[in-house]
């Protein structure tokens, strides 16, 4: 086995290397963050290069991208040609069992739309855009096995080669995902808080494939919900005309995935339980038997860094489940106040990461929780005519008053920091019921006065 050192430039206290473990989407975009201001940086990514396009099959992952996201991008001027690959979803479209749909709009304001995206083409902006940057070398198929946290040093191994890379920038970014080497490494340090937890439920991709014009088999520009209490499908729209659908259910049980083994299984649950998508996924059961199921973690932990040394974004730091659609919203917006803050307080990078990771902290726990929470709702409640009450009430109460944004509104179509969206909301949600006490009161008056 061959060991190669990159070695660096002498350090420069005022103007450290970065050294990012993991290319995906945190990383990517953060790179471009630290190029932009002339810093020195390396990233290191497990996977091949993304303009080879090679993606494993039922791992394509469509996100929906939000303001957060959005706002981030846009600072590095790489929102628009994101854009250009996604497509808007102005709100729900609710599939009953009986195949009827409901259209539930995410806003009062019709231009509020969330944006399907792929996490491949996604990935691929934000990495050649690093790639032009002349301050960024990119490392692809180069896993990191190893952190040394008194040096600074993560170790990689080549993919195909076996070779070991040693790596010793002076300061080093782990934006590699949920299952992450360097908190691996952060993990055994004292004191590092951290905790997971899996839900019983896992994910599993399907397709539905453009109609023979190209056109979308549904309606284009909505998220697409099949809600069926303890387990549901969703379909998010690609812009060639097809459809990525993901089935959100338990692992076992009655209506879990071990349960469908031969074609005439998943047939007949499908056409039990989804029968108007049946007839646009012609590959469906090659799909079911082909594509793996994947794990949904929460992952939390703190501190998010080690001195002015090493710090974590993106999953690395919070992984959450993916049903408020802003894991990666977090993640990006993770990118944007750190980059804000070593704008104030760099080089004392010290200061940057403990003011970074005292401020992102509660917000990553508070839609870790909101997560776990649309779970329920999407899953159990969507479907029901109380749902689709509140919501109407949100909506009613957003346009009557100026003060009132419902909390979807303010997670999806704002940058209010998550925890502070949490407790307004709070606030909004007492201020109605009083309100609502008050009008009840009220009538109960009148109408014993009436009735003397
Ligand atoms: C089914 C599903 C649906 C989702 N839907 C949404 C959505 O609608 N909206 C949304 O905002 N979020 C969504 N998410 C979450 C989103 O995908 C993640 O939050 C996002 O990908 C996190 O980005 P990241 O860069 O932090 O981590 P990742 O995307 O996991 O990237 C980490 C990178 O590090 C690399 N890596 C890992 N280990 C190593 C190592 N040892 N050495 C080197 N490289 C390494 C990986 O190959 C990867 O490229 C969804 C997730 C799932 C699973």
């Amino acid at each position: 086995m061959r060991l190669r050192v990159i070695i660096p430039a002498m350090p420069d206290p005022n103007h450290p290397r970065f050294s990012i473990v993991g290319g995906g989407l945190a990383g990517g975009l953060f790179a471009n963050c630290l190029a932009r201001e002339g810093y020195e940086v390396e990233l290191f990514e497990r996977r091949p290069d993304p303009a080879t396009g090679r993606v494993p099959a039922g791992r394509s992952i469509n996100l929906a991208l939000s303001m957060r996201g959005i706002t981030a991008l846009r600072e590095v001027g790489l929102a628009d040609e994101v854009l250009k690959h996604a497509i808007p979803m102005r709100g729900r479209m609710i599939h009953s069992p009986t195949g009827q749909t409901v259209f539930q709009p995410y806003s009062k304001n019709p231009e509020d739309a969330i944006n399907s995206v792929s996490r491949a083409a996604l990935n691929r902006v934000l990495i050649e855009a690093a790639r032009a940057r002349p301050n960024v070398s990119l490392h692809f198929d180069t896993r990191c096995v190893d952190v040394d946290l008194a040096e600074t040093k993560a170790r990689f191994a080549h993919e195909e080669t076996g070779e070991y890379i040693s790596s010793t920038g002076d300061i080093v970014i782990g934006a590699d995902g949920a299952f992450s080497a360097v908190r691996g490494a952060m993990q055994r340090t004292d004191p590092f808080d951290y905790s997971q937890s899996y839900l019983a439920h896992g994910y599993k991709e399907l397709t539905m494939p453009p109609r023979a014009d190209g056109s979308h088999a549904m309606e284009p520009e909505a998220l697409h919900i099949w809600p069926r209490r303890s387990y549901m499908m969703i379909a998010l729209p690609n812009p060639d005309g097809s459809f990525t659908c993901t089935c959100f259910w338990p692992f076992d049980g009655p209506h879990g995935f071990s349960r469908l083994k031969t074609e005439a299984d998943i047939r007949g649950y499908f056409d039990q339980h989804f029968a108007d998508a049946v007839p646009h996924m012609p590959t469906l059961v090659e799909d079911y038997q082909r594509n793996p199921v994947g794990s949904l973690v929460t992952v939390r932990c703190a501190p998010w860094h080690i001195d002015g040394r090493i710090a974590l974004i993106g999953d690395a730091a919070h992984a959450i489940v993916p049903f408020y659609g802003q894991g990666i919203n977090a993640g990006f917006e993770d990118c944007r106040v750190l980059d804000g803050i070593m704008r104030e307080h760099a080089p004392d990078f010290r200061r940057v990461f403990e003011a970074y990771s005292q401020e992102r902290k509660p917000h990553g726990d508070a839609i870790a929780d909101l997560a776990i929470a649309n779970f329920l709702e999407m899953r159990d409640k969507a479907g029901t005519m109380r749902f689709r009450n509140k919501k109407r009430l949100e909506r009613t109460l957003d346009a009557l008053l100026p003060q009132y944004t419902p909390l979807y509104t303010m997670v999806t179509f704002t940058n209010i920091p998550y925890a502070d969206a949490v407790a307004r909301s709070e606030r909004q949600d007492r201020a109605v019921a009083i309100c609502a006490g008050l009008v009840l009161l009220v009538l109960l008056v009148v109408v014993a006065l009436l009735a003397r």
